[in-house]
């Protein structure tokens, strides 16, 4: 084995930096060498704002000021994604960090919730979750604000952000942590003749940069996992046909104050996001394109903006899918360099988190074995189907029927895994989550629920409280909710207050 004594990473988008800070953190104190290569001339890709929850540890990890860092990226709070026109036209429902309510005798809450439905009690599931409530009335608190006896429920969030500040700012951290930059595009790959593994890369200026582990963060073209090693992609397109999308960043001319959630709306061939930034709002309509031409992708995407574009539209191709190996020799993909989904539920930011957890952890300094190669790909590869999962559900469970794009994907055969999902929580609300899944028991019946699939029963364990004991338990988690909320100011203040943009 060849002692680890130089790692390159190659891109500086927001993989290429969040690896470098990463890593030059964990370095510290060791003569481990960390050279970073972008170039200005092919930039980034330039989109990717929203996050999830686990991004804030991410951020806390490296021992960012989260005040600090949500000014210069001009962040606002998130609170979870709100879906428009899903299940069918008109419909509206919240996908919240953090849970309803809490499991009562070990039974998850949404099955206390369905049994006192069923008996006539009204009040929506919404009622008991501090982030969905918070985010209808434009508010926000961070737990340590109201909560220090630990007696209400915390406030889950994460952050929207301009990507191309904050990655940035991470260069920032990492040059002040010896991250060597270098500018300049890598023209050449060079493999060793036996192992196959990657000696060294060729800038355009003719500099050869040498390495003992290669990250490539090199966005979609994949420059060493698939340019250089032709390691293949799975192709996820029969099942996430969306291949293309149209960003476009504007103004909030109505006066509206930056919302805590991201909104998510279907239009007839795909959805569009909207992500509030302090500054403006960051849109996108992702659309597939056998259903949709790029000019009407961007006519729908300009009528429903909240106020003037402020660029040229950012016209983008992608494949849904994943490189069939993240780890191949001595590469490591992250980011777009190694697979896309959707930025439906803002996994991929998410993905490179866990992928730079996973290197670090198993990094040795001594050398690169098959079995780091072999336990990081299978762990990326679970991450990668159950987030896939998720996301088909959220296309699949549909009424509509009002374009071929819907026809399709609510008639699609879908993985088994996910079909066993769906038959359970219909049987009687029942979500098996396998191993340290991403997505939380909330996170599926929200969804579930949200795109019209209903649970038939529920489970007989949730029967064992006497009914007026489970209405009083109700009660208490409704009040302490309300409690917290009505108690928050609202986004835009705590926003100013907390961490305005210079
Ligand atoms: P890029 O940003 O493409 O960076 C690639 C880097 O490699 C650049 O620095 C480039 O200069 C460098 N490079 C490439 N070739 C060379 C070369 N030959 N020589 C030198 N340097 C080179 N994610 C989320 O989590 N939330 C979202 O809301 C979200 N929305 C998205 C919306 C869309 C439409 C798309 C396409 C993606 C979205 N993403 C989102 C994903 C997110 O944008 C990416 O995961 C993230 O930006 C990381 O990109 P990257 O760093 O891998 O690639």
């Amino acid at each position: 084995m060849k002692p680890i004594r130089r790692i390159v990473i190659v891109g500086g988008g927001t993989a290429g930096w969040m690896a470098a800070a990463a890593l030059a953190r964990l370095r510290e104190g060791s003569d481990l060498a960390i050279t970073l290569i972008e170039s200005e001339m092919i930039g980034t890709v330039g989109v990717g704002e929203a996050t999830i929850p686990p991004f804030v540890e991410f951020n806390q990890l490296l021992d960012i000021d989260e005040r600090e860092m949500m000014a210069a990226a001009q962040a606002t709070f998130k609170l979870g994604i709100q879906f428009v026109n899903w299940g069918k036209q008109g419909d509206s429902y919240i996908h919240p960090f953090g849970n309803y309510g809490y499991p009562i005798d070990g039974v998850g809450f949404h099955q206390h919730w369905h049994r006192a439905r069923a008996a006539g009690d009204r009040r929506p599931i919404q009622a008991f979750n501090v982030e969905t409530m918070a985010a209808f009335f434009g508010k926000f608190s961070r737990t340590e604000d109201y909560n220090r006896s630990g007696e209400y429920p915390p406030v889950n969030y994460a952050y929207h952000l301009d990507a191309t500040r904050y990655a940035k700012f991470l260069r920032g951290y990492a040059e002040g942590r010896r991250v060597v930059r270098r500018e300049g595009r890598v023209v050449d790959v060079a493999l060793d003749g036996e192992s196959g593994f990657v000696t060294s890369v060729t800038m355009d200026d003719g500099r050869a940069v040498e390495g003992d582990l290669f990250v490539d963060c090199s966005g979609f073209r994949g420059l060493l996992i698939e340019q250089a090693l032709g390691t293949g992609y799975e192709d996820w397109r029969h099942l996430l046909p969306c291949d293309r999308a149209v960003a476009l960043p504007c103004a909030r001319e109505d006066g509206s104050p930056p919302a805590p959630f991201t909104r998510a709306t279907a239009h007839s061939a795909g959805w569009q996001w909207c992500v509030p930034l302090q500054h403006r709002n960051g849109n996108g309509h992702v659309y597939c394109s056998e259903y949709m031409a790029d000019d009407e992708a961007h006519d729908i995407l300009v009528n429903n903006l909240a106020g003037k574009p402020q660029a040229e539209p950012n016209f983008l191709r992608f494949v849904t899918g994943r490189r069939k190996k993240f780890w191949n020799k001595n590469v490591v993909a992250l980011g777009l360099a190694a697979g896309f989904m959707e930025p439906l539920e803002s996994t991929s930011i998410h993905l490179i988190n866990t992928g730079i957890n996973k290197l670090i952890a198993l990094l040795s300094l001594e050398g690169i074995s098959q079995a780091q190669e072999d336990a990081f790909n299978r762990f990326t590869i679970k991450e990668y189907l159950r987030i896939r999962d998720f996301l088909v559900l959220h296309y699949n469970a549909t009424a509509r029927e009002d374009s071929e794009f819907w026809n399709y994907v609510r008639t699609m055969e879908i993985p088994d895994s996910l079909a066993e999902k769906v038959e359970l929580f219909r049987l009687n609300g029942q979500i098996f989550r396998e191993e340290d899944e991403l997505f939380t028991e909330t996170s599926w019946a929200a969804v579930m629920m949200g795109q019209g699939v209903g649970m038939q029963g529920h489970n007989p364990m949730a029967d064992r409280m006497s009914a007026p004991a489970l209405k009083a338990e109700l009660d208490t988690i409704e009040r302490s909710v309300r409690f917290v909320v009505d108690r928050m100011p609202s986004h835009a203040d705590y926003l100013k207050r907390y961490c305005p943009a210079p």
